[in-house]
């Protein structure tokens, strides 16, 4: 079968690999869609401590496909049926496993990262995806490529729940890329009054407004502080949601907030920058809630996959591009370019 194999840095080559055989416990996905993430890049780029130097990996962890085969010992799943697979696979046993967290259990593995993944024709499913609640079967008219987007969108789902965004609140959200339209989505899903977003990309500024957002605001030629007084007779914005990776807008979300504001730090920083300057009398005196999310648990990705499956919500417009696994480089360069929001392998 063909296969995207990423050998290290700098080095992803479109390989003729073995088609895995399943054990009786196991079973095999033929994808049919795969999204590109900026993890994706950032491991095109500079690696993954999950992934040691002299390994190669099929990277890929926002999928869904049919499956192909099943072994004897599976009930769950049979031949042919559509399904979607939440990629982080917990230990299944330790505390933040059984409280459901599975994406936040330290010895995690996942599609794409530590297990081989979806830019590829086919791909093991192994049992501990089968029996902790991986997989989910698609709803009906849920397409394969809405259903490989769920993934970003339920780390964005997670993001949301955190900030306890209540019918009437302003919302903020810093950055427009993929992740901050689908943040926008949530926000106006849980019945924000405003939803302002600000974002460098001036494309993005009015794409952002064409998904809905009430203001756009550039914060490299407009006073961003003044945009949102403005916007909310001076008060600050209820919640604050910073999806893209920069010290500075972090530090900024705590000035932005209005008294009783709700933070959340959806977006990592980069290695060597993470020491912010965070005023944490603003955190006292203004009793601010600054939370960090990262990733979905099994049960977030059902709950954001009955979103898509509702209607209530499009993802289909965020897709840009469609490439097939031969042109997975093209792809990749089109994804790091920021010229596009989602950029899907159709293998
Ligand atoms: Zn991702
Ligand atoms: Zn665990």
């Amino acid at each position: 079968m063909l296969a995207a194999v990423y050998h290290s840095p700098g080095d992803i080559r479109v390989e003729e690999v073995e088609r895995p055989s399943i054990g009786e416990e196991e079973a095999l996905l033929r994808v049919r869609a795969a999204s590109i993430c900026g993890t994706d890049l950032r491991i095109y780029s500079s690696g993954h401590f999950k992934i040691p130097p002299g390994t190669s990996r099929i990277l890929g962890h926002e999928f869904a496909g049919e499956v192909a085969e099943v072994g004897s010992m599976v009930k769950s799943l049979t031949s042919g049926m559509r399904i979607a697979i939440a990629p982080n696979i917990g230990c299944g046993v330790c505390e933040q496993c059984i409280q459901g967290h599975n994406h936040l259990c330290s010895t995690y593995e996942a599609f794409g990262i530590s297990l081989d993944g979806a830019f590829s024709e086919y791909m093991l499913i192994p049992k501990e995806a089968i029996q902790q609640g991986n997989i989910v079967p698609l709803p009906e008219g849920v397409s394969f490529e809405e259903a490989a987007l769920n993934e970003p969108f339920s780390c964005c789902y997670n993001g949301s729940r955190t900030c306890r965004i209540e019918p009437g609140d302003s919302v903020l959200i810093v950055g427009a890329g993929p992740i901050g339209i689908m943040h926008l989505f949530l926000a106006s899903l849980s019945g924000a009054s405003k939803v302002l977003v600000s974002e460098m990309i001036e494309e993005r500024l009015t794409e952002a407004l064409e998904f809905g957002a009430d203001l756009a605001i550039n914060p490299a030629k407009e006073d961003l502080p003044a945009a949102i007084g403005e916007a909310t007779d001076g008060r600050g914005v209820d919640v604050i949601i910073v999806a893209a990776p920069s010290p500075a807008a972090q530090e900024q979300a705590l000035e932005l907030a209005a008294p009783q504001g709700r933070i959340n730090f959806f977006g990592g920083l980069p290695q060597g920058r993470e020491f912010i300057n965070f005023n944490s009398n603003r955190v006292h005196y203004k009793q601010l809630v600054v939370t960090g999310t990262t990733g979905s648990s099994n049960y977030q990705y059902r709950k954001s996959m009955g979103i898509i499956a509702s209607g209530r919500v499009d993802l289909s417009p965020l897709i840009s591009a469609r490439f097939p696994l031969s042109k997975v480089e093209e792809a990749f360069t089109l994804a790091a370019s920021k010229k596009a929001m989602k950029v899907l392998i159709t293998p």
